[in-house]
Order: structure tokens, then C-alpha cells, then sequence
């Protein structure tokens, strides 16, 4: 089977000089393959007449076609096709009652579509896209006698109800306006919203009006307002993004519980939350934009496990060169990179908010990971490096350029990917050193002549990772890059950032809650503490094994390691190895599980 895809995004024939149609050779020698259509005014391939050569997917200047060959029977699979030469999502994952199903893979890959199709929302076309009407009765007769077939009959029906909480979280203060407490109270028919309280941490911020909530904040309004709706089926589209691990930790468990009476599905792309979260976990995979599949569910520390391997080896599939590996040993800590910035203990009184820094020194060439909660004055602490803020107290010698990629990212720009980098950073846009250190393991080239309007949560955070990294500075502050990218766009942001500092000598500062990507990131990590919005102490940076022990006794979790894969994984409160860990206080390295344990 044959599958053509032109991103419409991408494709603009005005812009370029066809060469899609002018190099293909069956077109050369008078069979029509290629054109571009009428209505759309974008390229269209007839996948019949389609040789599958990829000489106009190599000459696509926007990179906007990709020609795919498939194996016959998975025909019978296509549940649902976006258009002609658009996106295909193959087979479809069955929601249980009593655990939570995640769904793992890369963005771009249907897992929106499969949830989508799952809450009933979109009806599945199994490959008519030219139908307007939805046609239930025929998905109904095509998924009988599987484990979905009820499922869909009651979605369809209006039997089972569905609530989702969206991705982009820190939209909603443009949607709704007014007292976080009203939007919850209007939801909560069934008088709920007391038992959430506590664990989602809502008391201290319920008041305040949803405009003035920050990302962590509306994250936790938005989980609160989807699970007092009542409902069958819950989604939850990456609940841990703006929120510390604790709070990750937090939702997880309240997930969990819901799970226990109602069909729950969740996208996650923290992988150490996602392994304390689901039960189940859906891989998919295929070509981002152009097609996926979803695979055989597994328990969830298989399911992670052959996804960091990159090998499934039941489809026979490979999706990754390389397979990712942890160290269970702390790298050396005896730095020998020389110091860039010393400061003695530093302090800074706001009306409001009081931070103490203690006594460290950055090394050049050195990637520091920064943790700790929110509002606890981390940037406060990089804008007195910076020369920005002056401490009230302590000194800081010289003064240093700093990078900074904020957390909350704009798309407000007016023009192109290109564009804006060339506005930002001239010249060296056009570098090859930009080009192939920065842009291309980042894969952001493929959005270059895009508008930056048009760009995706992960598309935009690329991009914002990328420029920062682009421009000249000694420091370079970045904050949440995990933040909407997958979690193989975390593994290569976090080696593209090493590469980066360590090359030219440069000094990273990482603020980051996803610790998996903090510890591929860090050369050792800085600890913030306190009481978020009224003081906050940091100390370090320390080594890493002091570093990730000192972090995680704050937030009081312990790691074991898989013995499969040496991948660190959350502990249980109060499990064995939990207790073991905190009383010798070896919260991150070294305890290994046994084989067979899951
Ligand atoms: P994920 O959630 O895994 O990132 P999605 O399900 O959102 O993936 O999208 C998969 C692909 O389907 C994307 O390339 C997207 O552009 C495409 N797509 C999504 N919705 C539509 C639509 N309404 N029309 C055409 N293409 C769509
Ligand atoms: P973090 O980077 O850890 O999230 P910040 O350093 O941004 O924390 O902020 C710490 C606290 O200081 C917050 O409560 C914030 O509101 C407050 N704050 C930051 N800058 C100012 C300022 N210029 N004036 C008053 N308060 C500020």
C-alpha cells in the first residue's frame, strides 16, 4: 500500500518552482501523478499512478511531502483519513475500566486523533474522507466482535459521556475570565470539589481571577474542571506540564483513583511519571504528520522500556537508531573547567518575595540543571547574574550576557520561522554552525518558511530553544524546555544544549521538572527551595549525586533503577526500597531491582 502525503502547511506552490512535478518521471513522460489541485491551491498526489521514487520528496524546498510504502494488510486497519494525501491513524486503543490506559509516541503521531475518535467527538471515516456525515452504523459493523465494539456503541449513542482536559493549558485565561472557585462550582454538580482541594493544591490560588493564574496553576484548574465533570471516560492530554515533580506526583494519584470507576486515558510524555501513572501503555508509531499506528498494549515498564530500546520486537519495528541509556553511577564530580562567575551569599528582598542564594561558583562548559518549585526565585537569581536586578545584599563580581528562553512562550511574531531568526540573530542565522549544531538536531529547518503563527506547542518550544541557543551569550537560562516536546525531542534538546555548552565553553542553567531530561541535561544540579511566591533559598550547584539527594529529600521520593535498562524509576511511598533509600539517603543512584520485578 501507498501512502502520499503533502503537509499543506508546508506546500506552497507559490513560492517555489514545482519541482515536486517537474522532476517526477512518470509525470515527465506524460502520466499525470502530480498537480496542483484547483481548491486547495496545494499539491495533490494520486497514489496509483505514484512510482515511490522520493525524488519529489528529496526536492520539496519546504519539506512539505513524505511517500510512504506499507504493508498490504494494514489497509484493513485504517480507521481514519483527515483528506486526500493527508494523515492516517491505523487501529485504535481500547479504553478499561479499573486502570489508566496511556497512550506513548511521538506529537504528530494521532494520538489527539485516537482521542478524538475515543470521546466520541470525531467518528471515525475507516478511509472515506469525502463523506460529510459520520456513518456510525458502518464502524459499529466493522469493529464487531472486538473488545470495541460496545465501547463505540455507547460513545456513539450518547451512553457514555466523555470529558477532556486539553494540552495547551495556559490558553485558558484567554477563554474564561472570572474567579477560578465560580468556573469549578458551576462544574461540580456532583459536589466534589472539596475531595480535590488537598491533593491538587487549589486553596491557595482558588480566589485570584483565572487571568492572573500561572501555567502550574490553570494546569491543576484544568484537571480539576475535567474530573468534576460527569462523565464516563476521562482524557487527560499531558497533565504534568508546568507543574513540580511533587504536584506531577500529586495529579498522578488522583488520576489513579478516578481510574478506579471510570475508563480513564492519558498522553504522557514525562516517562517517569508516566511509569507511576498508567498501568497499560498504547506505543504508536509511524511518520510524524503522515501516518501512525497504534501497537499491541503493554504493561507499562515493557512499554517504556522497548521505547527507550527503540525495538519493538513483536511488530519487527525499529524507530529509533539508537536505544537510550542511563547511568546508574553519578558521573565524576571533579570539574576541572575553569570558574566563570564566583558570588558570595546573595539576597533579594521584592515587596512580596524574599530569595537567599548561598555561596557558589559556574564553571565554564558546564550545564547546570535547576530544580526546585515554581516562584521560588530562580530567574531572580540568573537576572542578579546578569546584572538586571541588583542584590539588596552580597555581591556578584562582573557581569554576564545571558540567553533566556521563558517559560511561557509567544507566537505572536508576524512572519516566518526564517525571519525571525534572522531579526534576532542576523548574520549568524545563515551559518553553517547554526545550521547543523542547532537547527537540524532540533529539526527545526523543516519549519524555516513557516509562520511562526502556525507553529505547534512543540514546534514553537524548538524554535525558542534554538534561538536561545543561537544568540551570543556566556549564560544561557532555559526555562522548561521539556514543555509540549515529546519525549524524543526531550532526549535530543538535552543533547543538542550539552553540545552546545561544552563546545564553546558556555555555561547552562536548565530549569527543569521532567527528571528524566534532568539528568541527561545536567553536569549537577542547583536546588531551589521555599515557600513559592513569598521566599525561596538556592544552594549549589552540587554534584550530582548530592544534587539529585538533596532535591528529592525535599520533595520526599526515592528512585530504583531497572535492571533491564538502568532507567530510574519511581518507588511507592513508604514500598521496601523506599524506606531502604530514605534511611541510608540514597534518593536517585544505585539500587537496582530485581529482574523480574515490575
Ligand atoms: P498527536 O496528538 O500525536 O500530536 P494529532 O492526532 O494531533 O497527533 O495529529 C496527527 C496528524 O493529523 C497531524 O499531522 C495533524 O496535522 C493531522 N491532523 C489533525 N487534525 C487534522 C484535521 N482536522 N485535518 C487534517 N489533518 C489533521
Ligand atoms: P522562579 O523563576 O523560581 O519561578 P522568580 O524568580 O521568577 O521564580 O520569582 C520569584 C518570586 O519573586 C515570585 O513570587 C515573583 O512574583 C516575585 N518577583 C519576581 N520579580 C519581581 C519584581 N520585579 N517585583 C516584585 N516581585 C517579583
Amino acid at each position: 500500500m501507498r501512502v502520499a502525503v503533502v503537509f499543506k502547511d508546508r506546500c506552497q506552490p507559490k513560492r517555489c518552482h514545482l519541482e515536486c512535478i517537474s522532476f517526477c518521471p512518470p509525470q515527465r513522460t506524460g502520466t499525470e501523478v502530480i498537480w496542483i489541485s484547483q481548491e486547495t491551491g496545494k499539491a495533490e498526489i494520486s497514489e496509483e499512478t505514484c512510482i515511490a521514487c522520493g525524488i519529489c520528496v528529496r526536492k520539496c524546498p519546504f519539506d512539505a511531502i513524505r511517500i510512504i510504502g506499507l504493508p498490504e494488510e494494514l489497509k484493513e486497519d485504517l480507521v481514519h483519513q483527515y483528506g486526500k494525501n493527508a494523515f492516517r491513524l491505523f487501529r485504535l486503543p481500547v479504553p478499561k475500566k479499573g486502570s489508566v490506559i496511556g497512550l506513548l509516541g511521538p506529537n504528530g503521531i494521532g494520538k489527539t486523533t485516537a482521542v478524538g475518535i475515543l470521546s466520541g467527538e470525531t467518528a471515525p471515516n475507516l478511509g472515506h474522507y469525502r463523506r460529510k456525515k459520520p456513518h456510525w452504523e458502518e464502524v459499529l459493523d466493522y469493529f464487531k466482535g472486538t473488545e470495541l465494539h460496545d465501547y463505540l456503541e455507547k460513545i456513539s449513542t450518547g451512553r457514555l459521556k466523555a470529558a477532556i482536559k486539553p494540552q495547551y493549558v495556559d490558553r485558558l485565561n484567554k477563554v474564561y475570565s472570572g474567579q477560578a472557585r465560580g468556573l469549578l462550582q458551576k462544574i461540580d454538580t456532583g459536589g466534589r470539589l472539596d475531595s480535590l482541594m488537598e491533593p491538587l493544591g487549589l486553596a491557595s490560588f482558588l480566589d485570584r481571577d483565572i487571568a492572573q493564574l500561572s501555567g502550574g496553576e490553570l494546569q491543576r484548574v484544568a484537571i480539576a474542571a475535567t474530573m468534576l465533570k460527569d462523565a464516563d471516560v476521562y482524557f487527560f492530554d499531558e497533565p504534568s506540564s508546568y507543574l513540580d515533580i511533587y504536584q506531577r506526583l500529586q495529579v498522578a494519584k488522583v488520576i489513579q483513583g478516578l481510574a478506579k470507576e471510570k475508563y480513564v486515558v492519558v498522553v504522557e510524555h514525562d516517562l517517569a511519571v508516566l511509569d507511576f501513572l498508567a498501568e497499560t501503555v498504547y506505543l504508536m508509531y509511524g511518520s510524524e504528520g503522515a501516518y501512525g499506528i497504534i501497537a499491541e498494549p503493554r504493561p507499562v515498564r515493557t512499554a517504556i522500556n522497548v521505547y527507550l530500546g527503540g525495538y519493538m520486537k513483536e511488530e519487527n519495528m525499529r524507530f529509533r537508531d539508537r536505544e537510550i541509556r542511563f547511568e546508574s553511577r553519578p558521573p565524576r564530580g571533579d570539574w576541572k573547567a575553569e570558574t566563570l562567575v564566583t558570588f558570595d551569599e546573595l539576597t533579594k528582598r521584592y515587596e512580596n518575595f524574599e530569595l537567599t542564594v548561598r555561596p557558589g561558583k559556574l564553571r565554564k562548559g558546564e550545564v547546570v540543571g535547576v530544580v526546585g518549585p515554581n516562584a521560588t526565585g530562580k530567574t531572580t537569581f540568573v537576572k542578579m547574574l546578569a546584572g538586571e536586578e541588583t542584590p539588596t545584599t552580597g555581591t556578584v563580581q562582573g557581569k554576564w550576557q545571558v540567553s533566556y528562553k521563558p517559560q511561557y512562550l509567544e507566537s505572536a511574531y508576524e512572519g516566518t520561522v526564517r525571519e525571525l531568526f534572522m531579526n534576532a540573530i542576523g548574520k549568524k542565522a545563515e551559518s553553517g554552525y547554526f545550521d547543523t549544531e542547532i537547527l537540524e538536531p532540533l529539526k527545526v529547518k523543516g519549519m524555516l518558511e513557516r509562520d511562526v503563527s502556525t507553529l505547534s506547542g512543540g514546534e514553537l518550544q524548538r524554535v525558542a530553544i534554538a534561538l536561545c541557543l543561537g544568540r551570543d551569550a556566556d549564560i544561557y537560562l532555559i526555562d522548561e524546555p521539556s514543555a509540549y516536546l515529546d519525549s524524543n525531542q526531550r532526549m535530543e534538546a538535552a543533547k543538542t544544549i550539552r553540545r552546545i555548552m561544552e563546545r564553546e565553553a558556555r555555561t547552562g542553567l536548565i530549569v527543569d521538572h521532567d527528571v528524566y531530561f534532568i539528568d541527561m541535561v545536567s553536569d549537577s544540579i542547583m536546588v531551589f527551595s521555599g515557600d513559592p511566591g513569598r521566599t525561596g533559598v538556592g544552594e549549589g550547584p552540587f554534584p550530582m549525586r548530592e544534587g539529585m539527594n538533596r532535591f528529592l529529600r525535599m520533595v520526599g521520593i526515592t528512585f530504583r533503577r531497572d535492571a533491564d535498562t538502568n532507567r530510574p524509576r519511581i518507588n511507592k511511598l513508604d514500598s521496601r526500597l523506599d524506606r531502604e533509600q530514605k534511611s541510608t539517603g540514597e534518593y536517585y543512584y544505585a539500587i537496582e531491582e530485581a529482574a523480574n520485578a515490575s
